[in-house]
Order: C-alpha cells, then sequence, then structure tokens
C-alpha cells in the first residue's frame, strides 16, 4: 500500500515542498515540532530503517548531504537535529523512511 509520503511524491497529496531532486524530496512537516521541521523522503518507498539493505547506501547518504545543504541554505546550520524514527510499530507514524530535520534557530 502507498504511504502518504508517496503520494506526496507523486503530487496526489499537496505538501510545501522546499527542495526535491532525482531519488528526494523535501517537505515541511504538518505538525511541526520545532521553529523549522522538515522531512527528508526518498521517492523510493522504504518501510522503515530495519529494512534497508546495502544497495540503499548511496541514497542514505544523499539524505543526510541534502540535510546538511538545506540547513546551510537557511542560515540554520550552526545548530539542528538529524533523526530517524525507527520503532516501527509505535513511534513511527508513517511507514515510509524519513530524516526529520528541526532546528529552533
Ligand atoms: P514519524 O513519527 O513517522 O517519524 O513522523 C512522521 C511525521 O510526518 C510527523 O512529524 C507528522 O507530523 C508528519 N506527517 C504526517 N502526515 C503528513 C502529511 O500528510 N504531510 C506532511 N507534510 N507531514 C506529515
Amino acid at each position: 500500500m502507498s504511504s502518504i509520503f508517496t503520494k506526496i511524491i507523486s503530487r496526489e497529496i499537496k505538501s510545501e515542498i522546499v527542495y526535491e531532486q532525482d531519488n528526494l524530496i523535501v517537505i515541511k512537516d504538518i505538525n511541526p515540532k520545532a521553529k523549522t521541521h522538515l522531512l527528508i523522503i526518498p521517492k523510493k518507498e522504504i518501510p522503515t530503517i530495519n529494512d534497508l539493505t546495502i544497495n540503499d547506501k548511496d541514497l542514505i547518504a544523499d539524505m543526510f548531504l541534502v540535510a546538511k545543504k538545506i540547513a546551510k541554505d537557511l542560515n540554520i546550520d550552526a545548530w539542528y537535529r538529524l533523526h530517524f524514527n525507527v520503532w516501527a510499530l509505535w513511534w513511527q507514524e508513517v511507514m515510509h523512511i524519513h530524516l526529520h530535520l528541526l532546528s529552533d534557530i
């Protein structure tokens, strides 16, 4: 079943997209937990971090490199947090991996 993020990527559902490249998209979180709260989402639908394989290593590297670029572009690179929720059946709301980028600067 398609995740809500797959529908955002395909523009079936509207979202505030702040950045896009061939393999990922960056959107504003609909329910921000910090002044800046972005989600870096691969276009490939991978349910959880537990489902990653070695074939995904370039994709994961790109997610962190894009997080770094966006933090710099937004001038929040002096202080920000990056995290994945990995509790597949509990904390993780959307079963399509996404890197949270949060900052209160
Ligand atoms: P998780 O707990 O799965 O790591 O976090 C999912 C995040 O996605 C939450 O912070 C939640 O606010 C955000 N989210 C859920 N549905 C939508 C949506 O339809 N649009 C956007 N922009 N964010 C969403």
